[in-house]
């Protein structure tokens, strides 16, 4: 806290996985003496710059660029880039500090890293995302590379924009490293099944959760919150397992469908014509929009998944969804229930899956698509689903047995952040004091 007085979500990240760890300690003496939780919380670099592009009139715009390298123990650092008005280098930090701890879940050799800048895509036209972009590369393309660093998209970051960056790399470098970024379109080296990964991987999660109480999404209520990329595909999967999607949302309302949300009318207006989610109900009889939120998590509902922005999710709505009968939550989004939601949800008997866990699904895939970069094939679609099922079930597992093991039976929290912390510190104990 002294060290990073201003970094409120880093404190919460790190907060909520030191709290975890108490039990490991106590069994790993090794971890104290090799100065593991004080180096574990340090990134191995932050990098800040400054990005200058060109508007359409010709007006020279400056924004920051961020690339936080937190953890290379397991591979090279991993993890998306960001483009929205609210980031800053905490926000960076706690996402590269989680990112760290689920691509140690996954199994795969990948660190951990994060970036992404104050840009805001919102409004600007196809040529601006293009100049932004490659002005944003030139510089992050000193410390990026196929075993060094390899960035993805994330929220304001798809498959265009990767493109761009893509581009920008290799003409630069002179050459085509073609893992040098995930995320790409499976057309030219991005891997099929990508897109659909964080979203499936989340119900694949929840799934799980709900199997060990000899439960499932048939037949059950959902709310998912967002309609980005994770949002739109744990809706088709969580419709695909026979449930009822009722309600999802954007950053200014939610829109209500008693009869179902159709998926293929969000992806329309959202992956295609770049339209607000109030929109849907110009298509379906029957729905409502509702200005603001927040609001989704008054709809009832079995099964909530927000998979929006870090803690979009408080206490007070937490509170809401427990007395409309909730019976799991999964954090598709990075850590958007804030602290005190996730305890109220313990506390209840609510299943619980965190995100570094229940989201994993798409770095998992992204570690697939540098895998078949490497080889220079790629896998089908229904191969890279069975590989992602797979991964899901391992990380289910590896959480519900570190529970258990560390006296926290059924506590996924607890569970995810101690099997991701022990194969991370392993790592660093065998690879010395640095
Ligand atoms: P997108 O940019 O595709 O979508 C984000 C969605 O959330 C948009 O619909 C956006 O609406 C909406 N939104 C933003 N803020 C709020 C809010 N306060 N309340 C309700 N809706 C809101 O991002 P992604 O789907 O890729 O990412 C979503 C989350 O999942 C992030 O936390 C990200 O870090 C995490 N994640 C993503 C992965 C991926 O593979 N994409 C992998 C692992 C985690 P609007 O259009 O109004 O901005």
């Amino acid at each position: 806290k002294k060290r990073n007085p201003d970094e409120k979500e880093f404190l919460q990240a790190a907060r909520e996985v030191f709290d975890s760890l108490r039990p490991v300690f106590s069994k790993h003496p090794e971890f104290i003496y090799n100065g593991i939780l004080e180096r574990i919380t340090e990134p191995d670099r932050v990098i800040t710059f400054r990005v200058a592009w060109e508007d359409d009139t010709g007006k020279v715009q400056v924004n920051r660029g961020f690339r936080v390298q937190f953890n290379n123990s397991l591979g090279p650092y991993k993890g998306g880039i960001r483009f929205h008005p609210t980031v800053n280098s905490s926000i960076m930090k706690f996402l590269a500090f989680e990112q760290t701890f689920k691509n140690a879940l996954t199994g795969q050799p990948i660190g951990g890293g994060k970036g992404g800048s104050d840009f805001d895509p919102k409004g600007k036209s196809n040529r601006e995302i293009m100049r932004f972009t490659q002005s944003f590369i030139t510089e992050l393309s000193k410390y990026i590379g196929a075993d060094m660093d390899v960035p993805a998209g994330d929220i304001g970051v798809g498959k265009r924009e990767i493109g761009y960056m893509f581009g920008q790399y290799n003409r630069l470098k002179g050459g085509y490293e073609a893992g040098v970024f995930t995320g790409k379109d499976p057309n030219h080296g991005g891997s099929l099944g990508r897109k659909e990964a964080t979203g499936y991987g989340c119900v694949y999660f929840v799934e799980e959760m709900l199997k060990e109480k000899s439960n499932s999404f048939k037949g059950k209520t959902v709310i998912v919150s967002g309609s980005g990329n994770v949002a739109i595909y744990a809706m088709e999967k969580a419709i695909e397992l026979g449930s009822k999607v009722l309600a999802c949302s954007d950053s200014n309302g939610y829109i209500y469908d008693p009869n179902g949300i159709d998926v293929e009318t969000v992806k329309q207006l959202k992956e295609f014509d770049n339209k607000r989610i109030q929109e849907y109900i110009k298509f379906h009889k029957g729905a409502t929009y509702s200005e603001g939120c927040t609001d989704i998590w008054k709809v009832p509902c079995d099964i909530a998944l927000p998979c929006a922005t870090q803690n979009e999710l408080e206490e007070k709505d937490a509170a809401i969804l427990i007395g409309n009968g909730v019976i799991a939550v999964g954090e598709g989004a990075n850590m958007p229930c804030t602290e005190e939601a996730v305890l109220l949800f313990q506390a209840n008997g609510v299943l619980f899956g965190p995100a570094k866990a229940a989201n994993a699904g798409g770095v998992a895939v992204s570690a697939m698509e540098m895998s078949q970069n490497s080889m220079r094939l790629s896998w089908t679609v229904e191969e890279v689903d069975e590989k992602l099922k797979l991964v899901m079930r391992n990380i289910y597992e590896s959480c519900h047995n570190a529970a258990n093991n560390f006296g926290h039976p059924g506590n996924l929290v607890v569970g995810a952040n101690i099997a991701g912390f022990l194969k991370v510190a392993d790592a660093m104990v065998a690879h010395g004091v640095h």
